[in-house]
């Protein structure tokens, strides 16, 4: 291209993504704090698997609404959605990364969670919008089974989601067993509560036949004793093709993560009562980068 032209593109379309990185000295985590065209900024993570997987971990808003009271995005406030073209840009910047020798980072961007800062079906468009990107064979061309969307439990979102046509997996976070605790630690639970959250995603499984992910963040004396795990096995026994992902809580300073001999306990109440159970270990929790610890914007 002529240098004039290479210039004004330079000046209108630039293609340097700012970031900060911060390495985990454990290995198998780089979190990212990439600065928007506002200077705001938002973190996003990759994190390497033994497997030769690569997942992004990426945010939806800067900051989030919602407050849970586990989570420091949460206490930040919100200041706004991010764009599609922004989310893109998260996964692009880790791709390129992952192109150059940096450490042990080597290799291609496999798969992308939405599991950063913010709730991702408050910015439903451009949530979707960034994934069809990603996913289009002229974009990124990563497969739709390799997108996940966590969300809170935001109805019209889920609803929204069957419709589409795209094979994306669904997570919806839980971490209490009943209504009253969960209204505690996710303020959200007073417009979606536990039983309108669950008929929704019965739906969404009725229509698009595929598995969903109800995560459940374990904190010590608050939603792990034995009772709430046969509470949690109870409520969720008639919800075919789903399963119960249990992460040990990242300490943000307000709670106390579960002995690992209570997740155990937990776990196993839950397959006796015929839940499926899946554990998340830990990734980049020295570098603030693990669930619930994002948190500079
Ligand atoms: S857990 Fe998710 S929805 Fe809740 S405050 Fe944090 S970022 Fe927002």
């Amino acid at each position: 291209m002529p240098l004039g032209l290479r210039e004004k593109l330079k000046e209108n379309c630039p293609l340097e993504i700012t970031a900060e990185l911060f390495p985990s000295a454990k290995g198998g985590t780089i979190k990212a704090r990439l600065v928007l065209r506002d200077r705001l900024k938002i973190e996003s993570v990759l994190l390497r698997h033994k497997d030769d997987r690569n997942t992004v971990c990426v945010s939806s808003q800067v900051g989030c609404p919602l407050g849970c009271q586990f989570c420091i995005t949460g206490t930040l406030g919100f200041k706004r959605n991010l764009e599609s073209l922004e989310i893109v840009e998260q996964v692009l910047f880790f791709a390129r990364l992952l192109k150059k020798p940096f450490g042990t980072a080597q290799g291609k961007v496999t798969n992308v969670v939405f599991m950063g800062m913010g709730e991702p079906f408050l910015n439903y468009d451009n949530v979707i919008g960034a994934i069809k990107i990603l996913n289009d064979k002229d974009g990124f061309n990563l497969g739709a089974r390799h997108f996940s969307i966590s969300t809170v439990g935001i109805i019209e979102g889920i609803e929204k989601l069957a419709k589409e046509n795209l094979q994306i997996n669904l997570a919806v976070s839980l971490h209490a067993p009943e209504d009253r605790l969960r209204e505690k630690i996710m303020p959200i639970n007073k417009k979606y509560p536990l039983a309108k959250i669950l008929a929704a995603v019965r739906n969404y499984i009725k229509e698009t036949n595929r598995r969903v992910m109800f995560e459940y963040i374990m904190i010590k004396d608050m939603n792990d004793s034995d009772e709430q795990a046969k509470e949690l096995a109870e409520l969720l026994k008639n919800i075919p093709l789903s399963f119960v992902n249990l992460i040990s809580y990242n300490p943000t300073g307000i709670f106390r993560p579960s002995e690992p001999v209570t997740i155990k306990k937990f776990k196993e109440i839950l397959e006796k009562n015929g839940i499926s159970v899946t554990q998340r270990y830990r990734f980049g929790d020295d570098i603030r980068a693990a669930c619930g610890q994002l948190g500079i914007c």
